[in-house]
């Protein structure tokens, strides 16, 4: 279990039904000590993995965008006060997003205190298009890893995010100087004829990680179709490239993949916070359990009480 004297400390523990898990945020190494069997009541309470919704804000408009259009932001203090307690209970790690992350004002300003409180590793979905040399010199160091959203390289690129696609590659020069990295990639039918042009940017650029995500149905557009995700998973078993592959929950279908924490499960592994403070079991899920001045944990144990009932 993790706690509060472990702050600003690189290497996070937390145990679990799986054994003792030990996490190195600067490097991203994991080792889980599975021998060790942990009795439930030492268990973890705080999901490992928290994404948090900066801001329902954005400056682009994608087609298959699913973020809440609804104007919601939440509080830096909040924010704060919330890393605290994940980083006490046994959290791994936060993910910002939005919306657009980097509308988020105070954004390099929550960044640092995670960073200086908490051991917790900070990542980022960002479109990248904001990334500016002094936004990268107020967030080296206080960010882990940043994840960026490409979906296909030039025209398509350029037709689906509506930016120049040149003005991407630069961004992703700068940001992989300061910080490691990888690409988000929604797939769709569009978008599956670019993967291989999408791997090689990620090569190239010096992307750690390339992470596929099949459209989902949101806003009228039905999602990716079985043949379109079919494709991709043959796509993925050709695949030989040098950046490392990952999926999104769910989405490996029959692919043989790797799961280090089989027994982890659900509201364990992951939960989402909006931008209005609302905790969910991921950003797809519509109902949730405000986040009060009770905490999130509190607000975890409703959720899991509801879905009990
Ligand atoms: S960059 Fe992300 S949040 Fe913004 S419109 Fe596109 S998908 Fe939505």
């Amino acid at each position: 279990m993790g706690d509060a004297s472990d702050a600003g400390l690189p290497v996070k523990r937390r145990v679990g039904p799986d054994g003792i898990h030990l996490f190195d945020r600067r490097t991203g190494l994991n080792v889980l000590f599975d021998e060790v069997d942990v009795p439930e009541t030492q268990w973890t309470r705080a999901p490992r993995q928290v994404s948090i919704a900066l801001t329902n804000a954005c400056d682009l408009a994608c087609p298959f965008c699913y973020a809440p259009k609804a104007a919601a932001m939440l509080d830096a203090d909040r924010l704060c006060a919330w890393a605290d307690e994940l980083n006490a209970e046994g959290c791994l790690g936060i993910g910002f997003g939005g919306g657009e992350p980097t509308l988020y004002r105070r954004l390099p300003q929550v960044c640092r205190h995670v960073a200086e409180h908490t051991s917790l590793a900070v990542t980022m979905t960002t479109h990248a298009h904001r990334f500016t040399p002094r936004l990268i010199d107020a967030l080296a160091g206080a960010v882990n890893f940043v994840r960026v959203s490409v979906d296909g390289v030039g025209p398509i690129y350029e037709e689906l995010r509506g930016r120049p696609f040149v003005e991407l590659v630069q961004r992703l020069t700068w940001i992989g100087r300061a910080f490691r990295f990888g690409l988000n990639c929604v797939v769709n039918l569009r978008t599956l004829p670019d993967l291989d042009a999408v791997s090689d940017l990620a090569a190239t650029t010096g992307a750690e990680e390339l992470l596929l995500l099949p459209e989902r149905p949101a806003r009228g557009r039905p999602g990716s179709s079985p043949n379109v995700v079919a494709a991709l998973h043959q796509w993925i078993t050709d695949y030989r490239g040098p950046v490392a592959l990952t999926l999104g929950a769910g989405d490996s279908g029959s692919l043989p993949i790797a799961q280090p924490l089989p027994s982890e499960t659900g509201l364990r592994t992951y939960a989402h916070i909006d931008a209005s403070g609302t905790l969910r079991r991921s950003s797809y899920h519509s109902t949730g359990e405000p986040v009060d001045e009770r905490g999130v944990l509190a607000a975890l144990e409703r959720l899991q009480q509801k879905d009990v009932a």
